[in-house]
């Protein structure tokens, strides 16, 4: 018997990189998959590689309508959720003062905007049911400062005082509210990320002196955090990014 069998899983961003790798693991440990993304193509190959027990739906995370919609068909066919990892995100890389308010706007809906909208309507879901795991990805970026990236570290931060206050406000009804804390992961994140002014993110990242883990590795990382319902779920990655921070910037980290 598998720790997932029976149990039903929402996954947003799933068609890449860490979502794409925790829907691999959740369906090879039992659970039935509900994966959503913008991106229908990486959807599509999910699909092939897991075979029954998993279902994807093309979704914006910032379509409030659209993702109350896809949580709410999850519940009714599957008779419950039992976790809802709202991961999708995306980065805007550049110097604060070239960040224009579509820029901002962009991020917000996708990064804030997103998250908000999965814990409200998972939430409310929970709650009926008396019981549940939200498990929202925030960043290293949304407990320390990150230089040419104010408006990522400005959602990340966000997402992870959403998630600790909810978890305080959910401990009563049976709902376990979690922050993925990931150290850096090797997913396409940064080649695909929004460059203003000329900043080249891809490129900084790859200055960063420190390994990167796999996106397995790191869905791995994040299910045995959610079955401790640790707070913070941490990679050892970011304990490595913290060293190497403080030693190239003493006595500021
Ligand atoms: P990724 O780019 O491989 O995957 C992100 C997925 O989100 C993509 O499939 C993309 O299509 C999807 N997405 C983007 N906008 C969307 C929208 N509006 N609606 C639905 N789906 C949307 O990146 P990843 O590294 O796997 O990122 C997953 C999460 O991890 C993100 O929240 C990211 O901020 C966070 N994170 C990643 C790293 C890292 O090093 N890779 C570090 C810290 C935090």
């Amino acid at each position: 018997m598998n720790a997932h069998d029976g149990k039903v899983a929402l996954v947003t961003g799933a068609a890449s990189g860490i979502g794409y790798a925790l829907c691999r693991e959740l369906h090879a440990r039992g659970a039935t998959v509900h994966a959503a993304d913008l991106n229908e193509a990486g959807l599509a190959r999910l699909r092939q590689e897991c075979g029954d027990r998993l279902v994807t739906t093309r979704l914006d995370v910032a379509d409030e309508d659209a993702v109350r919609d896809w949580i709410e068909r999850a519940a009714a066919e599957r008779g419950r959720v039992d976790y809802l990892f709202n991961n999708a995100g995306i980065v805007v890389g550049g110097d604060f003062e070239a960040m224009d308010r579509a820029a901002w706007r962009k991020i917000i809906d996708i990064n804030l905007w997103g998250v908000i909208h999965g814990s409200q309507h998972g939430y409310a879901l929970m709650r009926r049911q008396g019981c549940g795991h939200i498990v929202n990805t925030a960043s290293t970026a949304g407990v320390m400062p990150v230089a040419r990236s104010t408006a990522y570290a400005t959602t990340k931060h966000a997402v992870v005082g959403l998630s600790t206050s909810l978890r305080e406000e959910g401990r009563a009804h049976g709902i376990r509210v979690s922050v993925v804390i990931p150290g850096l992961v090797d997913t396409n994140i940064f080649s695909t990320a929004t460059n203003i002014g000329g900043h080249d993110y891809d490129a900084a990242i790859r200055k960063v002196p420190i390994g990167k883990i796999s996106p397995q590795r790191a869905a791995r990382a994040i299910l045995a955090g959610v079955a401790a319902n640790r707070q913070y779920i941490v990679f050892p990655a970011y304990n490595r990014l913290i060293v190497g921070l403080s030693r190239a910037f003493p006595g500021v980290m």
